[in-house]
């Protein structure tokens, strides 16, 4: 497959990477057969999370004994040096690898989140460490914050910046994409199929192809939707006028119902968790039912606290009905709760 070069980590990279997070759904044997199926294709960016379940694991099976031909990303969501180390020290457990090569910050979208990070003895310094003793090669961050990704990438502290970029959530070709090229800072594009919100993957991937210096991620789960993949970046089709206008009527449509995660409507004065509960659809749709129904179970008996005051819808800076979309991803919940034998 054709390679790129991500940034200033020099690391050649297949241009198109596995996301590892739909892997958790599926049987262990599916999930190392599906990974080691990308491999195959030609994928050589393989990124999961410390917060990713047993994605971590599945993928150390997967690639055994063909280490040498994968660039391994990973991250931590820790906020201080104690807990990073840990997940560090677990992830290279997990991978059953000596080396990652690149560790990254994990959903750093607050300014208070990325002063930690950077506090002096703080993560940074940490993993800048484990740099040193070659347990990590490069350093990474990930965000949904434009202000923050800007930031992170002025910052020259950070090799790659993760963020989401998709025909839907294009801001990032604006001001982020150029920054980080011209700063020769690898950008990684996060949610290319908009978190599930588009399933034509031929008019996702063939406007990523524009960008050809950037590197989308696909989280998949069936090898068959990585061979579509695949076969769109490699073919050098360009968007048709028709499609030009799918990308369009698909933005009207979607554009203002699909939520960037960057947290600017919070906090919300009764408490309701409101970026968590944006994205139910899409952690219903990607997310083991077990951990779904579990882990965010509590946040939906929250949103009841909702007294529809509006501020939040206030604050979002692409005018979503919040009020509407909690009501109608509440309602999913609990109509999936049931259907799956957890209500
Ligand atoms: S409308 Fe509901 S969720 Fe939004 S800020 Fe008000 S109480 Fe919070
Ligand atoms: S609802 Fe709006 S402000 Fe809140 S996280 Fe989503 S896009 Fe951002």
């Amino acid at each position: 497959m054709k390679e790129i070069r991500l940034g200033r980590t020099r690391l050649s990279v297949s241009a198109v990477g596995f996301g590892g997070i739909p892997i958790q759904r599926l049987s262990e044997a599916d999930a190392v057969d599906v990974v080691r199926h990308c491999l195959d294709l030609g994928v050589t960016f393989v990124d999961t999370a410390n917060g990713y379940t047993t994605s971590e694991e599945r993928i150390g099976r997967a690639i055994a004994g063909r280490r040498e031909s994968v660039i391994l990303a990973t991250k931590t969501a820790a906020r201080d040096g104690k807990g990073v180390l840990e997940h560090l020290a677990l992830s290279l457990e997990r991978l059953g690898v000596k080396t990652i090569d690149l560790y990254q910050f994990h959903c750093v979208s607050s300014p208070e989140d990325y002063e930690s990070i950077v506090a002096a003895g703080g993560p940074l310094d940490v993993v800048r460490e484990a740099q040193a003793s070659r347990h990590v090669r490069h350093i990474g961050l990930t965000s949904h914050s434009m202000e923050t990704a800007l930031k992170a990438v002025e910052s020259g502290r950070f090799a790659t910046i993760m963020f989401p970029f998709n025909f839907i959530a294009n801001e990032a070709a604006e001001e982020l994409i150029p920054l980080a090229l011209e700063r020769d800072v690898g950008f990684i594009a996060m949610k290319p199929l908009a978190g599930g919100a588009l399933d034509n993957a031929t008019l996702a991937f063939k406007y990523l192809r524009q960008f050809p210096q950037i590197l989308p991620i696909a989280g998949i789960e069936r090898a068959e939707e990585m061979e579509e993949i695949v076969a769109i970046m490699e073919s050098p089709a360009e968007l048709t006028p028709g499609e030009r206008d799918e990308i369009q009527r698909l933005r009207a449509e979607l554009g203002n119902r699909f939520c960037r995660r960057c947290g600017y409507c919070q906090p919300c004065p009764e408490g309701v968790s409101i970026q968590a509960l944006m994205i139910l659809d899409s952690v219903i749709k990607r997310m083991p039912a077990a951990h779904v129904f579990g882990d965010f179970a509590p946040l939906v008996d929250e949103a009841g606290a909702c007294t529809e005051c509006g501020e939040c819808e206030e604050k979002c800076p692409y005018g979503l009905p919040i009020r509407e979309m909690v009501k109608e991803r509440v309602a999913l919940f609990r109509s999936e709760m049931v259907r799956c034998g957890f209500g």
